[in-house]
């Protein structure tokens, strides 16, 4: 019988496919496909690896045989027998032989199922053999990760899941996953996601969204509900995941993933159009973007330039291990060569919140962090708290800048003293770099209003700044006090919030009284629902990921400004503003010009 798990909206369309579940603690566990002529050679690994785990546990019997309690024996005696026991033995090979998957991700795929068995079962004492499991499964783990340091050149073990046999298609559903592995999923097989936790702007969302594949957050039941290999639909427009659907729904959902598909299409058509209103107003449309490679899809999509390259993605997954400036130098000056000749907006790091510089998920996070993250030592704070990694990071960029217009954007920008001492580590840089006779070039300097003091004290901040750009994904979660990655407060996540509207409004009108550019960069630049409440507000710059960007510039081209006339005023004094009224307001215009 179908089910239906219930979570949030992250990335539209519909994705149909086979389950592929992923425990958090086995993200990192390879995960490709080995091509059909493989499938023996990659059995017989599993096998050595088995062969090897045998040997070790009959060693380490042999070792305390005599002298450890009798228990221990036993203990190990249980492993030997569940090493060899068919259940884990032919059930993994299995996994290989009919799904093609590499030897790790079987073993993690039969331990996820026997995980479950074991979680259902009435006996104590044999709901308690789960940590038996788990701990051969780890073993053979390590054997496998053994054998190819030992024997094998360095081959590509770790990416996820990159390249499929043509299978059923395949949906991954795990309890968390974290920015820095949602990273590694682009060009992967899997063709929707669902998390069990996050919110819609959680950064593992947004780095979804950017893959521009259907998924769905803050499933919270997801894992419990969906078994490894169950046919699922991912509704990312509804933010539902039906599990094992009737064949009348399966071919409701097929027909709506085709009539997505067009839409699609039909919007890619827009791609070389210049984003004018009907009154002839022209709108700035640009790009967010991750990784330096990432502007190959800004430029397809049509975007003028890249008005946020969150450089954080740079330095994540390095175990530590920071960028220095010349990795640093190399990936931005890829990016802005790339680019052309348009402006390439590179934000500090922003380390921190939901964002660490290892692959931790929510859950680890929640589990290390008693106090809260998101008012910690994060973005600007941190750099500034370490000067050579910052002034290595302003390296590079001024010596990128050399090779193409770049903005120097700082994040979580909170009291003027914060641009000062920015200005004053670029002045440092800059005459640095003279000195020894590096080549580099100028930038302008831009903050982030992401945080309502910045936004209260805006003219304050003016006079230091080049332009700013307001990240609205922060400023909705400290001007309400919601945790922007938490399932549990995410329906009081609301972008239409009055004093949200308020202080973007206000951010935008005094920017421009003061003749400094403003842009948005948050996700509410990508949401069409809000283009034309934004446009009313003032703003001609919007910056989102390529994929969004079709879909704004349809309501840009359909937009006359002089019909927005009033609108900015009608959003802000309502007490609960929301899509409903613009398109009231909108309807009634329309009527008074005819
Ligand atoms: C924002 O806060 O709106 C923003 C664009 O930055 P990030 O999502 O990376 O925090
Ligand atoms: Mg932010």
């Amino acid at each position: 019988m179908s089910v239906q798990v219930f979570g949030l909206p992250v990335s539209r369309g519909v994705a149909i496919g086979r389950a592929v579940l992923v425990a958090s603690s086995r993200v990192d566990v390879a995960h490709y496909f080995v091509d059909a002529a493989q499938v023996g050679e990659e059995i017989r690994r599993l096998r050595r690896a088995r062969d090897r785990v045998s040997q070790e546990l009959e060693a380490l019997k042999d070792e305390v045989l005599g002298d450890a309690p009798a228990e221990i024996v036993a203990l190990l005696d249980v492993h030997l027998m569940l090493l060899h026991d068919e259940v884990l033995a032919a059930a993994t090979r299995q996994w290989i032989e009919e799904r093609h998957y590499n030897a790790e991700w079987a073993v993690a795929a039969q331990l996820d199922a026997l995980s479950r068995q074991f979680d259902e079962m009435e006996d104590d004492y044999l709901r308690e053999r789960k940590a038996d499991v788990e701990q051969v499964a780890e073993r053979l783990l390590q054997a496998l990760a053994q054998a190819d340091r030992d024997c094998c050149p360095p081959v590509m073990r770790h990416t996820i899941a990159s390249h499929g046999d043509g299978g059923d298609p395949l949906v991954l559903v795990a309890n968390d996953i974290s920015p820095a592995d949602m990273m590694q999923f682009k060009g992967s097989v899997f063709r929707g996601f669902v998390t069990e936790v996050g919110g819609r702007t959680s950064h593992t969302a947004i780095v979804a969204r950017s893959l521009d594949i259907p998924a769905v957050v803050g499933a919270r039941e997801a894992s419990r509900l969906v078994q490894q290999d169950d046919w699922v639909i991912i509704d990312g427009d509804a933010g539902i995941v039906i599990v094992d659907p009737s064949p009348m729904i399966l071919e409701e959902y097929r027909f709506r993933q085709r009539q997505g598909q067009l839409e699609r299409d039909r919007l890619t058509r827009l791609r070389h159009r210049p984003a004018i209103t009907l009154d002839g107003q022209r709108i700035e449309l640009l790009a967010n973007i991750e990784l330096p490679d990432d502007t190959a899809a800004a430029l397809e999509a049509g975007a003028e330039g890249v008005g946020l390259f969150r450089s954080e993605f740079l330095f994540m997954n390095r175990q530590g291990v920071l960028p220095d400036e010349e990795e640093q130098f190399q990936a931005y000056r890829r990016a802005v060569q790339s680019m052309r000749g348009l402006p390439v907006t590179i934000r500090t790091v922003d380390i921190g919140a939901d964002k660490p510089l290892d692959r931790m998920t929510l859950h680890e996070l929640r589990r290390e962090h008693t106090l809260n993250p998101a008012l910690g030592l994060r973005a600007i704070r941190w750099s500034l708290a370490d000067p050579g990694m910052f002034d290595s990071q302003l390296r590079a960029i001024l010596r990128a800048a050399a090779f193409g217009p770049i903005r120097l954007l700082v994040p979580m920008i909170t009291h003027p003293g914060e641009i000062r001492a920015t200005r004053e580590a670029l002045a440092r840089v800059q005459s640095g770099l003279s000195a020894e006779g590096v080549v580099h070039g100028p930038v302008q300097l831009g903050a982030m209003i992401e945080v309502p003091a910045a936004a209260l004290t805006l003219p304050m901040l003016l006079q230091h700044l080049d332009f700013v750009s307001i990240g609205t994904n922060d400023l909705i979660q400290y001007t309400l006090a919601i945790d922007r990655a938490d399932e549990a407060v995410a329906h009081l996540y609301d972008p239409w919030h009055p004093a949200v509207l308020h202080l973007i409004a206000d951010t935008i009108s005094l920017a421009r009284k003061a003749g400094k550019d403003v842009s948005i960069c948050g996700e509410m630049a990508g949401d069409p629902a809000f283009t034309e409440v934004l446009l009313a507000f003032g703003l001609r710059t919007f910056s989102m990921h390529p994929t969004q960007l079709p879909a704004v510039k349809q309501k840009v081209l359909r937009a006359d400004l002089a019909c927005l006339d009033g609108l900015a005023e009608a959003v802000l004094s309502a007490e609960a503003p929301s899509y409903r009224l613009v398109e009231t307001f909108l309807r009634r215009s329309v009527v008074q010009a005819a």
